[in-house]
């Protein structure tokens, strides 16, 4: 392996250190940060997520609520919670974990979470600000990996990145981040003639697609800064990434594993953006819940 490791446990430890020292002054002021996790049905790799967030939370020093509903629970019944948590000073950030039981328009319940407490950064009102350049609460996984490629040192001003995959949570959030960075960013998809064309001419190489080996040795420019958002399983069922780690390694600068690097920035992000939201509220003239 010649590529640089980009090690998402080590950043993530040090970030969340970091956020726990900041939880600590402000619970020292009574601004305790606040996240309710929502969780709707039984389905387990969402109680299993739903499980490492809370925990992540009570580690940083958070307050956090964990509301559990049955399946049944209906869409009228879950915005009037959301609308509470909404009010409830203690909680500065709401995530409702998908997906959601078929009855449920999730749109409609990320429409209800008010702007200041959207954590996950999916309403529209927040993509809008990412889209304009605005501040405000940025999609978690993006948002960590742009953290991963920093904590290298890479500037990407005038850089070429190429993003394989285009959904609302990664792949387009993760174009105008970069592009907000100042690289000259492609977007390719399911819809690419030909992948390799563009990521053969790629500085930075962001693969969010869902399938093991769309990125190969073969089609990586020597030197190029790769970073895997996929979580995939190999055939003997371990977990593994869009990119073929051992053969991309040998010819890229520096590469994220899987798992060990953007998984675990990912919660870490969630924490962030917790913690950004209490500082606004407790801030001069900040958002108080509801408005
Ligand atoms: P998604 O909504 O299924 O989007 C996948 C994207 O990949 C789509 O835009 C799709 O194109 C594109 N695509 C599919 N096949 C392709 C191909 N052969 N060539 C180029 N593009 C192709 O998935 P997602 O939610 O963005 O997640 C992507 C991956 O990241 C998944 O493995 C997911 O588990 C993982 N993930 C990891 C984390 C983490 O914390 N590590 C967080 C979120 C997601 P079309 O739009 O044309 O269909």
């Amino acid at each position: 392996m010649t590529a640089r490791l980009i090690d998402g446990t080590a950043l993530s430890k040090q970030m969340r250190a970091e956020i726990a020292e900041r939880t600590q002054a402000l619970t020292a002021i009574g601004l305790r940060p606040g996240l309710a996790v929502i969780l709707v049905g039984d389905d387990p790799a969402s109680q299993v997520y739903v499980r490492n967030k809370v925990k992540a939370c009570s580690e940083a020093g958070f307050h956090s609520v964990l509301e559990k509903y049955d399946a049944t629970l209906s869409e009228s019944e879950l915005l009037a919670r959301i609308e509470a948590l909404n009010e409830d000073p203690a909680i500065h950030g709401i995530l409702v974990q998908m997906p959601l039981p078929r009855h449920i328009d999730p749109q409609k319940v990320i429409a209800t979470i008010s702007t200041q407490k959207d954590v996950d950064g999916y309403s529209v009102q927040s993509a809008g600000e990412l889209l304009t350049g605005l501040p405000g609460l940025r999609p978690c996984t993006p948002y960590g990996c742009m953290k991963l490629i920093e904590s290298i040192g890479y500037d990407l001003r005038g850089k070429h990145a190429v993003v394989i995959g285009r959904s609302n949570t990664v792949g387009k959030p993760m174009a105008l981040l970069l592009l907000q960075a100042h690289a000259t960013v492609t977007i390719c998809h399911s819809a690419t003639p030909d992948l390799a064309v563009h990521t053969r001419n790629a500085d930075v190489i962001v693969a969010a697609v869902g399938r093991r080996n769309t990125v190969t040795r073969d089609m990586v420019k020597p030197g190029a800064v790769i970073i895997d958002v996929g979580m995939n399983r190999n055939d003997e069922g371990k977990l593994c990434g869009d990119v073929d780690f051992a053969g991309v390694s040998e010819v890229a600068g520096a590469i994220t594993p899987v798992p060990g690097g953007v998984g675990p920035m990912t919660i870490t992000m969630l924490l962030s953006n917790t913690l950004e939201a209490a500082e606004l509220a407790a801030a001069p003239g900040g958002v108080a819940p509801g408005q």
